[in-house]
């Protein structure tokens, strides 16, 4: 039997998606991505935004057609709108076959299995605080990086995010379980890992205090992971600042292989929005952060979201946004405009900001952090960086491209002797506000 499976929204998702893959596999289906020849469809569903939801929501409603034409085929939604919607997608959608929320998610084969005999709406949609069975499987990949998930859940509630109701409290991994499947990836081949989690600075810690520890799991995490023979490079995504103590900031400074790019969530900069957010740090805990971050890593990027709009935003609130921003200089931001989220402490607060401002604000900050890029990239020419090669470039296949420690897609001309994984030396001629292009040194 063919599966189709479409992932909306996050990494974790991504993440998700590639374990349930490979289990599938494992069990004799095959995997497809044309969703007219699949015998079961699967939609891994985002509850960040409601767009999100909306667009999931759509797609299995239309599905309604093709189920009257090919009854035999089974439509499941899985992840954290399945989580927080469970019935009542199912009665929206009588054509639905399934819903799998966040913690149930390892017991996709056996529920397709039930299902395919019963043949009845079902929904699994408990909590389950053990993930000691984490789902650690990957497909095969041609790529150089895969993911892995170290935790699941966040314990944080911020004001405006749906995560803690729908991915339930935080559930960390043991670091030997974490450190076998990277190795697992390395004896593959892999040789970028990418650490996943919904707060990955705070892994390990049994409960999150009002206080900020001076203890990091995550730190003892990344040092185990560094050490693993194979394992070039090692990025992490996201971290808390509340948790981001001088432990970790060494640690990431004493690590080669830890990369030199950090995402670090700012949300704002105005002390009074993050007060709302429920955010727990000020703008002044966050400078420090970037400050003692940037004395100790060279080179150091920085990437971050932002949200723009949060209800009652005063133009003196978003200047704050904007002067942080500008200070820190991010290479890479993902803005988004403030959307009220069902069920979120913000949802109700008064003062929502109307939609042209908005958009007013996110275009400022949009032409800002192109500035800000371009300005550091132009910083970058004629130096030498280490590129791990990932293949063709995209949009010039003759080319190929990499990335730098800091993150930078770089482009280089093709020759014979690259392979996808190698690390080069490249020497940067020129820059764009997205990408720098060079030559490569004795290879
Ligand atoms: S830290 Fe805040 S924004 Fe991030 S997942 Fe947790 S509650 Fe959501």
């Amino acid at each position: 039997m063919k599966v189709y499976i479409k992932t909306y929204g996050c990494q974790m998702n991504e993440r998700d998606s590639n374990a349930l893959g490979a289990a599938l596999l494992q069990r004799g289906y095959e995997l497809t991505d044309n969703e007219k020849e699949a015998d079961i469809l699967l939609f891994n569903t985002c509850s960040v935004r409601e767009q999100a939801e909306l667009k999931a929501i759509g797609k299995v409603g239309i599905l309604k057609k093709l189920k009257k034409v090919r009854p035999h085929i089974l439509i499941g939604m899985l992840g954290c709108m399945a989580q927080s919607k469970g019935n009542t997608l199912l009665e929206k959608l009588p054509h639905l076959d399934f819903v799998i929320g966040t913690d149930q998610l390892q017991k996709l084969p056996d529920i397709i299995e039930m299902e395919l005999a019963k043949r009845e709406q079902l929904s699994f949609t408990e909590t389950n605080t053990d993930i000691s069975q984490s789902m650690a499987q990957h497909l095969e990949t041609n790529s150089v990086s895969d993911f892995i998930a170290i935790m699941r859940g966040c314990d944080m509630f911020c004001s405006y995010c749906i995560v803690p109701y729908v991915r339930g409290r935080e559930k960390s991994r043991e670091i030997a379980e974490i450190a076998d499947e990277a190795k697992k990836l390395a004896d593959k081949g892999i040789k970028e890992i990418m650490l996943l989690g919904q707060n990955v600075s705070a892994f390990g810690l049994e409960q999150n205090s009002k206080t900020r520890p001076s203890e990091s799991p995550f730190a003892d995490l990344l040092r185990e992971i560094n050490s693993i023979k194979g394992i070039e490079r090692v990025r992490f995504i996201s971290p808390h600042p509340f948790f981001f103590n001088d432990k970790l900031i060494n640690t990431i400074a004493e690590c080669e292989k830890v990369c030199n790019n950090i995402h670090l969530p700012l949300q704002s900069g105005s002390n009074r929005i993050l007060k709302l957010m429920n955010r727990r740090y000020d703008s002044a805990m966050y400078m420090e952060i970037v400050k003692k971050l940037k004395k100790i890593v060279p080179d150091i990027t920085f990437s971050t979201d932002v949200i723009v709009a949060f209800p009652g935003e005063t133009d003196e609130d978003f200047n704050c946004t904007r002067n942080i921003m500008n200070e820190v200089g991010f290479d890479n931001a993902y803005i988004f405009k403030y959307s009220p989220r069902e069920g979120t402490p913000a949802a109700k607060y008064q003062d929502q900001i109307p939609q042209h401002i908005k958009e007013e604000r996110n275009q400022i900050l949009l032409a800002d952090l192109k500035e800000r890029t371009t300005e550091h990239n132009k910083l970058m020419e004629d130096r030498i960086f280490k590129i791990l090669v990932e293949g063709p470039s995209q949009r010039n296949p003759e080319r190929w491209c990499g990335r730098t420690t800091n993150n930078k897609v770089t482009v280089f001309d093709y020759n014979q002797s690259l392979k996808t994984g190698d690390i080069i030396e490249v020497h940067i001629d020129r820059s764009s506000s997205m990408t720098l292009f060079g030559s490569i040194l004795n290879h």
